[in-house]
Formats: structure tokens, sequence, C-alpha cells
């Protein structure tokens, strides 16, 4: 199990960062902008500008490190995003993926039922204005489209509307094709899409976003077992990753949020300006997913142990959680305004990231832009970092500016080239958090940084 090391920054009062900051950070520093925005974007769809993109790999990567290459009897696959019309109805949502709305007559807002306050249910009262509430409607959640192109001969199917479908689908293919044996585990990140009623609030909730699942196969007897433990190794995941441990908890879900087929069910919730929200799910799935699956297809998905040569369906362990919402999670945990003190007059905004999710690891810096001598060196610096780690060289404005720009991006190291350098060849390297210099040789810079930027 992966163990990342105590990063506890800031306190239990830290004020919670509002969504506006992030979404204003995002914008202005190229991570997160709105799609199709020159035709007045579309709500609840996003792209990723430059560092989003890089802080999203690290995320992505870092999970599937964590979830695939270190555990041996876990494998990953990555599948279609559109699949046989017929797979939506064995996983039961053509059906029942549905959301029930009301609208408040007076201010107009939507709210899905399942998230209003019980008294504002009751009562049919908006939670915001006091509006009387409309009679619930029901939204079917998945996105329609069309494969072939012979109007009559078109066939109606769907973008997924969860990605974990695929997993149970190439189930009996990987199992085949690999040496693997029960308990074993299949992952995947993909896209899934959903014609939400509420999108909004950034990230947290889109039409198009990204999941990570692991199918954990087991027999039925060593359920518990593993439910138990992948709850917990994916809560210390997460608990590795921010800095305000304490806004991380579980939600076990009441008897009555259950699917019929499920023991228990988990949230893994983090608490932001949002409240509580999941941010990961840990579902007891037992057979219902392969069951269903061979029923529709006709194929039989049981599996014989090579042993005992016992036939069963196999019972499922599954974690979802969404690489948007950690990403959106991660932003809020990270940003800190700090006020002017000591080691900074003029105080600065500061992303918190892990080193290893920070989307630029090190930044050099030239101490003057017009010294030839220091500008080549820093320049020589860069080119041999930037084969190693993602690197950024910058030499625009004074020094103290250049460290805030970093700080706001959450590059956890600059490195400063100064006129020791020439003398030397050491330089100062400046870390985010603490503000802290040391001195050390070029030489040994690659090695100082790749240890405290790669995980392990
Ligand atoms: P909710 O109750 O918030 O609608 P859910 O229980 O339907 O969520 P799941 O279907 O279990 O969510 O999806 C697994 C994970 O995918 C969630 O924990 C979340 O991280 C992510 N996710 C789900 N819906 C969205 C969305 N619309 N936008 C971004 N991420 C999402």
């Amino acid at each position: 199990m992966t163990q990342t090391e105590d990063r506890t920054l800031s306190t239990e009062d830290t004020p919670l960062v509002p969504i506006e900051k992030i979404v204003s950070l995002c914008k202005r520093r190229g991570f997160v902008y709105p799609n199709s925005e020159i035709y007045g974007g579309v709500s609840g769809i996003y792209d990723f500008g430059p560092l989003g993109v890089e802080l999203r790999n690290n995320i992505r990567r870092y999970w599937w490190w964590s979830m695939v290459q270190i555990n041996d009897n876990v494998v990953g696959i990555e599948g279609a995003i559109i699949t046989h019309p017929r797979v939506w109805e064995a996983s039961g949502h053509v059906e029942n993926f549905v959301d029930r709305l009301v609208e408040c007559k007076n201010c107009k807002r939507r709210f899905r039922i399942d998230h209003l306050p019980a008294e504002n249910l009751a009562q049919n009262k908006c939670p915001v204005c006091g509006g009387e509430l409309t009679e619930p409607r029901t939204f079917n959640l998945m996105m329609e489209t069309y494969l072939g192109v012979v109007e009559g001969e078109r066939m109606k199917t769907y973008l997924r509307g969860e990605a974990c479908q695929n997993i149970y689908l190439d189930y009996d293919n990987v199992l085949k094709s690999s040496r693997l044996q029960i308990p074993f585990g299949i992952c995947q990140i993909g896209k899934a899409f959903r014609n939400e009623v509420t999108p909004g609030n950034f990230l947290f909730r889109q039409r198009e976003f990204e999941q990570w699942d692991l199918q954990f196969f087991v027999h039925p007897s060593e359920m518990e077992k593993w439910f138990d433990y992948w709850k917990e190794y994916r809560f210390e995941w997460y608990k590795g990753i921010i800095n305000h441990k304490d806004r991380l908890r579980f939600r076990e879900h009441a008897q009555d949020e259950l699917a019929h087929y499920a023991k228990q069910a988990f949230d893994i919730e983090y608490r932001s300006i949002l409240g509580w929200q999941e941010w990961e799910g840990i579902h007891w799935r037992q057979d219902w997913d392969l069951s269903r699956h061979s029923e529709y297809s006709g194929q039989d998905l049981s599996y014989t142990d090579p042993e005992t040569k016992e036939r069963y369906i196999p019972w499922i362990v599954e974690t979802s959680g969404g690489v948007d919402r950690t990403f959106l999670n991660l932003l809020l945990d990270a940003y800190e305004e700090e006020p002017p003190s000591g080691k900074d007059k003029e105080g600065r905004t500061v992303l918190h990231l892990h080193p290893w999710l920070a989307p630029v690891k090190v930044a050099v810096l030239p101490l003057q832009k017009n010294k030839e001598e220091l500008v080549t060196t820093a320049r020589d610096i860069y080119n041999r970092l930037k084969r190693l780690m993602v690197s950024q060289y910058d030499d625009v404005a004074n020094i103290g500016r250049r460290y805030r720009r970093q700080d706001e991006i959450g590059t956890p190291f600059c490195v400063t080239v100064d006129f020791q350098t020439l003398e030397d060849s050491t330089v100062t390297v400046r870390e985010r958090d603490g503000m802290t210099q040391i001195r050390l040789a070029i030489d040994a810079l690659p090695a100082y940084l790749l240890e405290r930027v790669m995980w392990r």
C-alpha cells in the first residue's frame, strides 16, 4: 500500500476557499477554460489549458501507479466511449438512471430532489428564496447518439453514462488473455457523459467528465475482507494528497440509499465551501453486474476456480471516483492567500500542491536578465532539467515577482542563478511552502529535485 508523507500544512480553522477564486486562477494562469467560450460557452463542459493538462496527467498517472502498477493482482484497460446499446439496458441505466427535479416557481432555481434538505422537501419550499416548488419531474441522464449514416438504419446508442461498464464487458477477455486468478482487479480511467439536470460548481458537476474505477473480483466468502481493504486503501490515498486531513471523512449510505444488491456503500467525502460532498464511492456490487450481462448477452460470465473447480459468478468491490473532482478538490485544498510577512513583504497566493502532482516541478531563474553569463548558465541548467521533469525558464520581472508567479501555480522549487554561481557553480534552491533557501552544487540538482518530485 502506498504511504505518502505527512503534509499537514494548515490548521483546522483555515478559511474555506470560495470557488470563484479557483475559477479565476484557473482561467488567468491556464488551468481551465470554459468550453466554446467564444460562442458563449456550454454549461457543465470545460477545457483544460497548458497547466491544467499537466496537473490532470499527474493526477491520472499517480492514480494509475498506485492502483495498477504496484498491485500485482490489478491490471488496466481502456474501453471505448460508445458501446452496444444493450449494455445500458442490462446495467439498468435506460430505465433507472434518472434524476428527479423540482423548480422554484419564484426564483426559477432548479434542485435535485435527493439534494434538497428534508424540511424543504416536506414543506415544498425553495431553500434559497422560500418560494413554492413545482411537482417533481423525472429526467434520464444518458446522452444519446446514433451509429450509421442511412436514415432508418441508424442505431440509437449512448455515450457511456459511467465508465465502469467497459470493465464488466472486458472481464472475460482479460481473464482469458492473462494469467490472473480471483481475487483480481481491473482498472480504467475514462470519460463519462451525463445530462446532469443541475450542472454547476465549476468542475464539481459537469456533463462531460472523467472517472477512475477499480472493479475487484472476489469469491463471495471474501467480499467483506476486500471491501474493507479497498475502502481503507482509497481513503489513505486521498489523505496522502491533501493538506487538510481533517476535511476528509467516510459517509456510510443509509439503508434506503443502498442498491438492492448492496450490503454496504461508503462515500469518501471532502469538505469544501460546497459542504461535505462525495469525492469517491466504495460500492458492494455483489454479483449484480456480471449476472445481468450474462443474462442480457447470453454469454456465461461465471468463473471456475482452477483448484477447487467451484463455479460461481464473482462478486465485485467497486471504487469509483472522478479525475475532475480530484482536480477541483486539490485546488480548493491547496489554495492559500498568505498575508505579508517577514519572509514575503507583499504577501502571496500559493498553491500548496503535493510536489508529485504540481504541474511545473521547477523554475530556473537568472537573477538578472541583462547579465549574459547568468542567462547562459540558467539556460544550460534549464535545458538539463527539462528533460527530466516539467520545468520553466523565466527571466521577466524582478526575482520576487517571479517567485510569486511560481507560487501561484504551485511550483515546488525555484532555482536561482546568481553571481556566486559564476564563481563556485552553486545555485540557490528555494522551496515553495516554507520559502526556505539552500545552496546546492549544479551537478547535485537533478538528483535533489527528482528525489522530491517523483512518487515512490
Ligand atoms: P452524485 O450523487 O454526486 O450525482 P454519483 O453518486 O452519481 O454522484 P457516481 O456515479 O458514483 O456518482 O460516480 C463516481 C464518481 O464520479 C463520483 O464520486 C464523482 O467523483 C464523479 N462524478 C460523478 N458525476 C460527476 C459529474 N457530473 N461531474 C464530475 N464528476 C462526477
